[in-house]
Order: structure tokens, then C-alpha cells, then sequence
């Protein structure tokens, strides 16, 4: 069975700072536990699912930066906390019953899998969900570009990204009143708007190869299973 919206193949893009709750620093694990069950709840419609955990819960190469450290060493601790999270998350599906496999763009093979393409696909295929971890293995990237670009190198028919809010909006909702949530938005008016959805190179990379991205709210039980099934509110930029 395929999800109304006919994806068959999508990518999920958490947020570290999602997978926090109301902490401060670090992981919730009750969060985590309704994020694997919300994508228990996918997988057992048939859709093939592969997930994007960013580390921002954990670090950020820029705020290291930012304190004196070397960019490139910064990044590759944020990326290296993309890894944990990834665990995590892969603990709480398989506890579920959910397969998964976790691949890293750096090489960990004491931990997990190396980022092999054709092996990400056939896991898929099996119905196992594959979390990809260590964003695109390079530094001065985000992991909203490692999702873009794993989406459209797994052939996912579409990336959501799971956000703090129900879609795109003209203003920050929490800020401006009056600001409104757009339904739709094309590529090109992201980046002319400047709306930061998503860094701008996920946003040239989806719009080169046509992925369409769906910005939603993870908060409440069920929202990416939600959004598949056609309900809630989001924005979809194509
Ligand atoms: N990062 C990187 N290259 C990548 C992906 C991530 O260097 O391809 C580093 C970067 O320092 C980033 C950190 O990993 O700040 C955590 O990722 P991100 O900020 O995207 O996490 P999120 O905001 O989604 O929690």
C-alpha cells in the first residue's frame, strides 16, 4: 500500500535540536520514542523510509567556530554528533521491531555501516528504515544538504522536513502576528524570499533534480504519519 500523497520512498529529516524536547542540551528519550514510533507507523503502511538526524542537540561546527576552533575540526565534531543521534534513534526503532541499519558518510565500521549506495537501496527494499549519520562527511555542510542530496541519490520521491513549525511561513509565526503559512512555494522563491527554511544549497540541489520538500511539525503523536497520509498542515516546496 502506498500513502495517498503516492510517495513510496521518502526521506525524514529530524533536527537535533527536535530530538531535544524541552531540554537544553542533549537527548529526550521519550521524544525519541514517539519520533520511532511515528516512523514505525510509516514503514508498516509499506512506504520505504530513510532518516536524516542532524547534531545541532549536540554541536554545531559554527558555534565552535565561533569560540576559536578550527572550522573544519568543528564540523567534523558535528558531524561525529550526528552519529550519536543516529544511534539513539536506531535503538528506539529496533526496540519497536523496526530493522534498520545506520550508514556513515565517515567510515565507523566498529559502530555501523559505510555509506554505500546500492546497499542504503536494497536495505530499503527489504523494508528496513537506513539513517544516514555523519551528514555528507564533509565539513562546511549542513545536514538539511545531506538530506537533499541522499534523497536524490537513494531516488526518494520526496524529503520531509521535520521542523518546529506547520510549514513556511512569510514572517517567524512566533514573532509577527501577522504572518501567514504559505501551501506551496517554488524553489526559486525560497532563495529570492530568502525564507530559511533550508540552507540554500539543499534548496538548489532539490530544485535541480525536482525533489519536492514538505515542511511540517514533528510535535504531537504521529505528524510525519500524518503528513503521508495527506492530513496536517504543511508547505510544500516544488
Ligand atoms: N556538518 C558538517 N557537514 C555535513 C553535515 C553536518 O560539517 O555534511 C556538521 C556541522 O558542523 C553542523 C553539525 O554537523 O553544524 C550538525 O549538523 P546540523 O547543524 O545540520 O544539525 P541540525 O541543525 O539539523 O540539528
Amino acid at each position: 500500500m502506498s500513502a495517498p500523497l503516492g510517495y513510496r520512498r521518502v526521506l525524514l529529516k529530524l533536527s537535533g535540536e527536535g530530538l531535544m524536547g524541552s531540554r537544553e542540551f542533549g537527548m529526550d528519550r521519550a521524544v525519541i520514542e514517539a519520533t520511532a514510533r511515528d516512523v514505525k507507523a510509516v514503514v508498516d503502511t509499506g512506504v520505504q523510509v530513510c532518516l536524516v538526524i542532524g547534531g545541532g542537540n549536540i554541536f554545531r561546527g559554527i558555534s565552535g567556530a565561533s569560540q576559536g576552533m578550527d572550522r573544519t575540526s568543528a564540523d567534523y565534531m558535528g558531524m561525529l554528533a550526528t552519529v550519536m543521534n543516529a544511534l539513539a534513534v536506531q535503538n528506539a526503532l529496533e526496540q519497536i521491531g523496526v530493522d534498520t541499519r545506520v550508514q556513515s558518510a565517515i567510515p565507523m565500521s566498529a559502530v555501523c555501516e559505510p555509506y554505500i549506495r546500492r546497499k542504503a537501496v536494497r536495505h530499503m527494499e527489504k523494508g528496513r528504515v537506513v539513517i544516514f549519520a555523519a551528514g555528507t562527511g564533509n565539513p562546511f555542510f549542513t545536514t538539511d544538504t545531506a538530506a537533499a542530496l541522499r534523497a536524490i541519490e537513494v531516488n526518494c520521491d520526496a524529503l520531509l522536513k521535520a521542523t518546529q513549525v506547520d510549514g513556511v511561513y512569510t514572517a517567524d509565526p512566533k514573532k509577527d502576528k501577522d504572518a501567514r503559512r504559505y501551501e506551496t512555494l517554488s524553489y526559486t522563491e525560497v532563495l529570492a524570499k530568502d525564507l530559511r527554511v533550508m540552507d540554500a544549497s539543499a534548496i538548489a540541489l532539490s530544485r535541480e533534480n525536482r525533489l519536492p520538500i514538505l515542511v511540517f511539525n514533528m510535535h504531537g503523536d504521529g505528524a510525519f504519519a500524518g503528513v503521508m497520509r495527506g492530513e496536517g498542515r504543511y508547505t510544500i516546496i516544488e
